[in-house]
């Protein structure tokens, strides 16, 4: 458990962000911190490029450790956000992985890998309902699922199951919310730089860019921007998936 950090003292809303030291996630921190939140920034191993935006947004941010595979690393977690920020207006479950191989010679363990990710995701979102968001009477919940849980992509079979199920995640619990004032909504990117689209084969990541219609990868801060608008505005925005891919699907 994290212990570096004093507790927050300020009225600001508090955001937690999964995955929070790289890619889209530290965008969404520096978004977040500069829309008026304090931000817990997550991380698994990542702990210098944490440190780094957390260097970046200072007092108003904390560092917050956990393998979100690990439902007693999420229970800790979650009591360090309640000791330290008292309370969570928004979380963004953007923590995620992607491998990829085809169908037929995956092995299981991949399946078992990617499965745990939205079973951390699920495990985080019950555990932050109940201990900090439920009785408020309102917050924001926001998932980071993919295009692909919508399109389907060769040799990425568990990773669009996973967002699949994150986005039916989303609308099942948008439902379950809506009458505690509770938002809870998908963003679903397309192709964007960061470090695991960067792990791609340049011909491979040359061939997606030619069916972008806008022509180019997206920026981090491209969907960092669409999730402060949920997370800050957007409030007859419900169960729903937004689409950030520069024109590759359109929903
Ligand atoms: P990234 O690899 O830079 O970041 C992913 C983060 O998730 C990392 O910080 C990693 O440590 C964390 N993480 C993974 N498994 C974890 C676990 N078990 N416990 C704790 N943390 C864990 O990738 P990114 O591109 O910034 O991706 C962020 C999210 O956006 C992911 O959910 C990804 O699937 C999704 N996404 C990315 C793209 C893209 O093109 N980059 C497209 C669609 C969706």
């Amino acid at each position: 458990m994290e212990q570096t950090n004093s507790k927050q003292t300020s009225e600001r809303p508090v955001a937690i962000v999964t995955g929070g030291g790289k890619g889209i996630g530290a965008a969404c921190c520096r978004a977040l911190h500069e829309a008026g939140f304090t931000v817990g920034i997550h991380y698994r191993e990542s702990r210098k490029p944490a440190e780094q935006v957390l260097s970046e947004i200072g007092s108003d941010g904390f560092l917050l450790q956990a393998d979100l595979e690990d439902t007693a690393a999420i229970d800790a977690m979650v009591r360090q956000i309640k000791e330290q920020a008292g309370r969570v207006d928004v979380l963004v479950n953007n923590a995620g992985i992607s491998i990829n191989e085809p169908m037929l010679t995956m092995p299981i363990t991949v399946f078992d890998a990617q499965r745990a990710v939205v079973r951390g995701a699920w495990y985080l979102t019950k555990r932050i309902l109940r201990v900090l968001m439920f009785r408020r009477g309102s917050g924001r919940i926001i998932n980071i699922s993919s295009v692909v849980g919508h399109t389907g992509n060769a040799g990425q079979i568990p990773y669009t199951m996973e967002k699949a199920a994150l986005d039916a995640m989303t609308k099942s619990l948008a439902k379950e919310l809506a009458g505690r004032g509770i938002l809870v909504n998908s963003v679903a990117p397309g192709f964007i730089d960061t470090e695991m689209t960067r792990a791609l084969p340049e011909d491979i990541r040359n061939a997606i860019v030619a069916n972008v219609p806008l022509g180019r990868m997206g920026g981090p801060e491209e969907v960092a921007e669409v999730v402060v608008f949920l997370a800050a505005r957007g409030s007859y925005i419900n169960g729903t998936v937004i689409h950030v891919n520069g024109g590759m699907y359109g929903g």
